[in-house]
């Protein structure tokens, strides 16, 4: 069977949850390794193993952390060189696909980014996009080199399927172009608590409709008895009701959880284009012709300023 080189994302609390969802999705199409690069110890190797990593290549020393994404696409080209690998996964997001572009090219290889799944039909390594915001999806085979692809987090199911991985400390050469940016310092976000949003299995997102930035609050409430995520539309992030960097749509994140709760929220293409692909989509909404009720699986037509407080109260008073 042959090898899959899964890029593993490593976080304070350890491997990105993304990354089982790459493993998962690489044990499709062959032999599924992880790649580290960083420190891969024994309980960031049994999670990999958890997942079905045979292998992990360990790209030792603080080195490359130090540098910003150029170093880890030099490893991975060096791995694939040793590994000879017939598609390498990477979680998509402005690094993964900053490296996933630098491996392809190095490795002169076809890439497809943005990937929802992946699959092997007969010996040929596809992906499937869900393009023009979501109105289309697109299915991609890649002809020439290792398949690279980037796949959006939560795009699938992370299945555990238990391996233990063998590891290959691997020395890789870091070239001195490759450092010519370096990370000076990491000044840690101060933690809302709540997961991170393109992570989360859970999104509330804010829309105009919340009429004010204390308006945010019944969207917090929410995302918190949900254990979900914050977000929020460009025009609640322009009004500084919210900060960018929650922002949902074709010029911020994209998301696809299990549910997302859309108030306030119009339904805009350049909103949808980011959030669409999210598996159950709950929408409130005072106006009943909103175009965020063509994509919805379940709407309310009614003030989101009542409909949230009283959905929190239900939800606390099922559990108890
Ligand atoms: P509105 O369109 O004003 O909608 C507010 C909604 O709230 C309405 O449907 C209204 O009925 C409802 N409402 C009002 N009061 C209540 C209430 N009390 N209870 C319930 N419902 C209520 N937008 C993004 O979101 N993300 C992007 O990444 C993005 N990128 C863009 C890129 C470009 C190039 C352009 C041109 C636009 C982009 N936009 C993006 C903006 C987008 O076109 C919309 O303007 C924006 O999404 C609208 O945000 P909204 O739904 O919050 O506001």
């Amino acid at each position: 069977m042959s090898t899959v080189l899964v890029l593993a994302e490593l976080t304070p609390s350890g491997v990105r949850p993304a990354t089982f969802e790459l493993l998962t999705a690489a044990r499709a199409l062959g032999d599924p390794a992880a790649v580290v690069v960083g420190e891969a110890g024994d309980d960031v190797v049994a999670q990999l193993g958890n997942y079905g990593a045979t292998t992990v290549y360990a790209v030792g020393g603080a080195a490359a952390e130090d540098y910003l994404s150029v170093p880890k696409a030099e490893a991975l080209v060096q791995v694939a060189q040793q590994a000879n690998p017939s598609a390498i996964l990477i979680t998509s997001g402005s690094e993964g696909k900053d490296i996933a572009a630098r491996v392809a090219v190095r490795l002169d290889s076809g890439i497809v980014t943005d990937a929802v799944s992946v699959a092997d039909e007969g010996g040929t390594i596809v992906a499937a996009q869900a393009i023009v915001a979501g109105t289309y999806h697109a299915t991609s085979e890649v002809t020439r080199g290792p398949a690279v692809i980037t796949m959006r987090p939560n795009a699938t199911n992370a299945e555990q399927a238990a391996a233990t991985p063998s590891v290959e400390n691997v020395d890789v050469a870091i070239s001195d172009a490759a450092k010519g940016a370096s990370i000076t310092a990491r000044n840690p976000k101060v933690s809302t608590g709540r997961p991170e949003l393109t992570d989360a299995a859970v999104v509330v997102a804010g829309g105009r409709g919340v009429g004010s930035p204390e308006g945010m609050g019944v969207i917090e409430q929410l995302a918190d008895t949900l254990g979900g995520a914050v977000g929020a539309t460009r025009a609640v992030t322009d009004l500084g009701w919210a900060a960018h960097d929650i922002q949902v749509g074709q010029t911020g994140k994209t998301v696809a959880p299990s549910l997302y709760v859309a108030a306030g929220v119009s339904g805009a293409i350049q909103h949808r284009a980011g959030m669409q692909s999210s598996k159950t989509i709950v929408a409130v909404n005072k106006d009943a012709n909103a175009p965020i009720f063509a994509i919805s699986d379940f709407g309310v037509v009614g003030d989101l300023h009542q409909v949230l407080p009283a959905l929190v109260d239900a939800i606390a008073a099922k559990r108890g």
